[in-house]
């Protein structure tokens, strides 16, 4: 088994990843970057939005908008620390450094946004394609940088630990150690080991475990389901966020249509013209989106249609053309002209609020391990994320993580060894039981853990979860490794951490929403 050794193994190469790479890097360390596919095949060069650029006098309006979307559970050392240090982080990586072509006002001032939730514009965006120009810049500089090796295309199976990758005993390594991980190599397609000093998870979040999705393919939670493999500690992964406006039509690829364009006016209407949520919340079309998913949800349940709208009629078409250009074309693609038509929307499963449990520097509870981006919790978005946070907390997390690495990477107390060989079956797994699989752990997390949970649903999908896990993991000990069994065994698991961690807690709180079985 060909046996890589690095300083930084970074698994994830969307925002997160990439921002902690360039910093490693730039301290003189060796990183190795991995990534299911190319460098721009994460959520983030998906997002449309913007980040949160909030340089205003009154910072405690974004620590309290925060507070409240999170239904007053995040964690507020975690959001001090974002509205303090996020705006050093966005202009110093993304404005002095990469110039990222944000939109600008004819003056030059940097053009701000509103989202759901915001009670101020303090949202900076490249028409509705941030995330693209965000990503493509960094992913350049990631590319100019020599001392990062990318790794496209190698999945990381398991992590490393002292416990159970060394031959000996166990309880010789306490506390739990992490020293890297094994990856099915994207070029050869054999198991292979990298060995390092730290270990970064981030792969993002676990959208792709629901059968209706804003997120790309892949996205099922492989770092949860690593992280606890290893007996790292998970924290509030019962809050999925659903995002309330997800283009609906038959036989048309699902997308995400940004919050944004109700910041500028747009509003939800139900099949019969009705403006549904000034019944429901003050803030209507922008209360904050456990709330408008939920509405969605009723409105859809006691009417039987199969999607609402989101009404353009307040802007202007030239304005949508100009400042929408990506939702107007494919749109336009699916046979919706959204300068005269209403866009049909449905939820879908978005954002993780939850994940691997960390301090403010990245730290989990396993040595040498840390979790960043989605991957990773601090508690900052409590039962339910502010819109536009996710870009920022990437950045903020990434920066702290890896400086924090660096001042003590050098002190490492252990001897790196060398992992045992992987041992690999060659029977090949039958790809259709692996497809058929995976759509039943999507319908299973979509009609019993989606937006509406109750004890007997849960209970449910726990059954069929745990009978799935079963014949997954024989799979998995009798056949050759593949990105898709890889992505099977993690998504049973990651459903079944979301599905606990609902049952666990009966409080409807932020998206975490139940009801009484009768
Ligand atoms: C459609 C959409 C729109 C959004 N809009 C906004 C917005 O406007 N503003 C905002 O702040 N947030 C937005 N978000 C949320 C935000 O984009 C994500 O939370 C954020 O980009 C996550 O970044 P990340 O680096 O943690 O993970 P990702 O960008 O998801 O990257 C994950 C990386 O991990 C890799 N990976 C995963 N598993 C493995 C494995 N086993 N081995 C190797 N590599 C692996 C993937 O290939 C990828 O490179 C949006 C999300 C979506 C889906």
């Amino acid at each position: 088994m060909n046996i890589i050794h690095t300083d930084c193994l970074v698994i994830g190469a969307g925002l997160a990843g990439s921002a902690y790479a360039l910093h490693a890097a730039r301290a003189g360390l060796d990183v190795q970057l991995l990534s299911l596919g190319g460098p721009s095949e994460a959520n983030s060069d998906w997002a449309q939005g913007g980040i949160i650029f909030d340089t205003s006098a009154r910072p405690d309006s974004l620590a309290r908008d925060i507070m409240t979307a999170s239904d007053g559970m995040a964690n507020p050392a975690a959001i001090d620390q974002l509205v303090k240090e996020g705006p050093l982080a966005v202009r110093e990586l993304l404005l002095d450094e990469l110039d990222v072509a944000f939109d600008r006002e004819p003056d030059g001032e940097l053009e701000l946004t509103r989202e759901g939730g915001h009670s101020e514009r303090r949202i900076i965006h490249a028409k509705d394609l941030t995330g693209r120009a965000i990503l493509t810049s960094v992913a350049n500089c990631v590319d100019a940088t020599s001392n990062i090796t990318r790794q496209m295309g190698s999945v990381a199976i398991d992590l490393l630990t002292l416990s159970h990758n060394t031959g000996r005993p166990a309880d010789r390594f306490e506390p739990l150690t992490c020293f890297g991980a094994y990856v099915l190599d994207g070029k050869s397609g054999e198991p292979l080991a990298i060995v390092a000093r730290k270990t970064i998870l981030a792969t993002g979040g676990l959208g792709q475990i629901f059968q209706h999705t804003t997120n790309r393919q892949g996205t099922v939670g492989h770092g949860y389901a690593m992280a606890y493999r290893v007996g790292a500690r998970l924290i509030d992964l019962e809050y999925v966020q659903f995002h309330p406006t997800v283009f609906y039509g038959l036989n048309a690829p699902h997308f995400l249509i940004t919050e944004a364009l109700r910041g500028e006016g747009a509003v939800l209407k139900n099949g019969r013209g009705e403006n549904f949520m000034n019944d429901v919340h003050e803030l209507g079309s922008l209360a904050p989106r456990d709330i408008v998913s939920r509405a969605i949800h009723h409105e859809m349940v006691s009417s039987g249609d199969a999607c609402v709208y989101l009404d353009l009629a307040a802007l202007k078409p030239d304005y949508i053309r100009e400042r929408f250009p990506y939702i107007y074309q494919r749109c336009k693609e699916s046979g919706v002209d959204i300068t005269t038509d209403p866009i049909p929307v449905v939820p879908a499963a978005h954002y993780s609020c939850g994940g691997v449990h960390t301090d403010l520097n990245g730290r989990t509870n396993v040595r040498h391990l840390n979790a960043i981006g989605e991957t990773g919790c601090t508690g900052l978005h409590g039962a339910n994320r502010l819109a536009s946070t996710s870009l920022l907390e990437c950045l903020t997390g990434a920066k702290f993580t890896a400086q924090a690495d660096i001042a003590d990477i050098g002190a490492l107390e252990f001897r790196l060894p060398e992992p045992p060989a992987w041992e690999s079956p060659q029977r090949d797994a039958d790809p259709t039981l692996i497809q058929q699989d995976l759509s039943l752990v999507r319908q299973t997390m979509w009609n019993y853990a989606g937006i509406v949970r109750s004890d007997r649903r849960l209970t449910r999908a726990r059954r069929i979860l745990l009978e799935l896990r079963e014949e997954v993991q024989s799979f998995y000990s009798d056949c050759r490794l593949s990105r898709d069994l890889i992505e099977l065994r993690n998504a049973v698991q990651t459903a079944l951490l979301v599905v606990h961690a609902a049952k666990l807690n009966p409080d409807s709180k932020g998206c975490h929403f139940v009801v009484d079985d009768d």
